[in-house]
């Protein structure tokens, strides 16, 4: 709908009528991230930055700019802009740190040599001819890489738990099955930078002594698994999968796995029990997938984010990684800022940063005007966070600490106008829907507060329905066999620690 692909074909057609194309290249890339400004047009090495370009102003670019050497300013977001000023010096890049999507918005994703250019599989090199895999492992334990799919879990645990099992079968798994409503950072990252992934499953594949890996990703994914494909045909070609990778004695190969698009599947023993071939349902841990995983191998799960940052952690060293973040949360987290902000899109900033800074220096605050009631972050599995904590720096344990999780990125903002309650019932509509009804309290339970939120919000509540949510949250907390029963609660918790007298204003309004 934005027809990118248009404005694309005509630059591309621009620039061969008016001869420009001896001199200059046109390349699709990945996603820039601004979302709320695009379709972009980046102009090297000017560093013009177009936005919300449409496909009839490709040919006045192509003219005035291309041609004649002269800056289009109204399609330039900062019409000020200066003769060499860089287009992240802009308010919504100012503050970004990009290491997982150093390559998105720059290369070409079908391109392997644009990935290569810029340093690609030099960490593979790096991994297969100059490190032995306990230094790997010994580099990520620096680096406090920890698992950005959600539960934070340290990498290097999960890889070195894997590689010290004895078997002559083992598997390194991407999990790109991202289902939060409001998230989409990894497709993003499949579709900007595809490569990124492959090389660092690779390592792992390496490390841990594995031959084959497996991406699964949801089929709703249909530009991110084209440019997989392409990605995992072009590195093939290249020596860089399949046997004998750069010249080594070491093979290994990557293939996908579509889903479905059952939210319940990205929880990792769903996810291997659905490329097996079952029903994606969980299964009970221990055994934990490191030990135990795919048809019962030791096998590596991690996210298609914490994939992306193993490459520069392997160049640039565990304490380059480990300088940027919190005491306890270390690097850059990549977030999808959506709702009611001004600048919503994809955005990644150094672990600690604060949710004032990333809403309204990087987001541009409010797009109503309005006041700024709360921030949902970690979807279905997490809470709000409250106007009191906007000065929090965000990391996994204060997320924790405030009733929320860092979940996988999804961070929608809301204003005074929203309602809380609303919010919450929207929450547990979704996990009722997508629970997959092996344990009865989440198959139950959730349909119960689901239920009493109903009543609420009818104005046919009663106090004792929030003491019973509190009770039924508490009950899913401890019993459900796995996340999402455990945390469905969450959202309903949380707005009600925070927004209790929204709760009573639906109670007391009594039809
Ligand atoms: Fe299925 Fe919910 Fe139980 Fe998880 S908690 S196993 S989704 S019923």
């Amino acid at each position: 709908s934005s027809k990118s692909d248009l404005i694309y074909r005509n630059l591309l057609k621009g620039v061969r009528d008016s001869g420009a194309d001896k001199n200059v290249q046109v390349i699709k890339t990945g996603c820039f991230g601004f979302c709320e400004k695009g379709p972009i047009v980046k102009v090297q090495p000017d560093e013009s930055f177009y936005v919300e370009v449409k496909p009839e102003d490709a040919a006045e670019i192509v003219s005035e700019h291309l041609v004649k050497g002269q800056e289009v300013t109204r399609l330039l977001y900062d019409k000020n802009k200066k003769p060499g000023a860089k287009a992240d010096d802009i308010d919504f890049y100012k503050k970004q740190v990009r290491v997982v999507l150093r390559n998105c918005g720059i290369i070409d994703p079908e391109n392997i040599h644009e990935y290569i250019a810029r340093d690609g599989y030099q960490a593979l090199a790096k991994v297969l001819f100059e490190l032995t895999p306990e230094q790997v492992i010994e580099e990520l334990k620096k680096s406090g890489l920890r698992g950005r799919g959600g539960a934070g879990f340290p990498t290097w645990r999960k890889w070195d738990f894997s590689k010290a099992v004895q078997d002559d079968q083992k598997y390194i798994v991407c999990n790109a099955d991202e289902g939060d409503p409001g998230a989409y950072m990894d497709r993003s990252t499949l579709e900007g930078d595809p490569h990124s992934v492959l090389e660092a499953m690779t390592i792992a594949g390496r490390t841990i002594g594995a031959t084959r890996g497996f991406i699964y990703i949801r089929a709703e994914y249909p530009l991110a698994i084209n440019r997989l494909e392409i990605a995992i045909r072009q590195a093939r070609e290249l020596g860089l999968l399949g046997e004998g990778i750069l010249g080594s004695a070491f093979a290994f190969d990557i293939e996908l796995r579509l889903g479905a698009g059952a939210f319940v599947c990205g929880e990792e023993t769903a996810l291997l029990a659905s490329i097996e071939g079952s029903r994606g349902m969980p299964r009970p841990r221990p055994p934990f997938p490191a030990v135990k995983g795919l048809w019962g191998k030791p096998t590596v799960i991690n996210n298609v984010e914490t994939y992306a940052n193993i490459a520069a952690i392997m160049l640039k060293g565990g304490d380059w990684f480990a300088s940027m973040g919190t005491a306890t949360s270390k690097g850059t987290k990549v977030f999808a800022l959506t709702g009611k902000v001004k600048n919503s899109g994809l955005i990644e900033v150094p672990m600690g940063t604060t949710l004032r800074e990333i809403i309204f220096d990087i987001g541009g605050g409010i797009s109503s005007g309005k006041k700024f009631k709360a921030a949902q972050s970690g979807g279905p599995s997490g809470g709000v966070i409250a106007e009191e904590f906007l000065d929090t720096p965000i990391d996994y344990e204060n997320l924790a600490k405030i009733g929320s999780i860092m979940g996988s990125g999804g961070l929608i903002v809301m204003d005074e106008d929203d309602c809380m309650v609303d919010v919450a019932k929207f929450y547990l509509e979704f996990t009722v829907d997508e629970s997959c009804g092996k344990c009865s309290p989440c198959r139950i339970g959730g349909k119960q507060i689901l239920g009493l939120l109903e009543k609420i919000t009818k104005g046919q509540g009663t106090l004792d329905d929030i003491e019973k949510i509190q009770k039924i949250g508490q009950a899913m907390r401890k019993a459900s066999l796995c996340a999402l029963g455990g945390t469905a609660s969450n959202p309903v918790i949380s707005t009600l620690k925070y927004f209790e007298p929204e709760y009573l204003e639906h109670i007391n309004a009594k039809k």
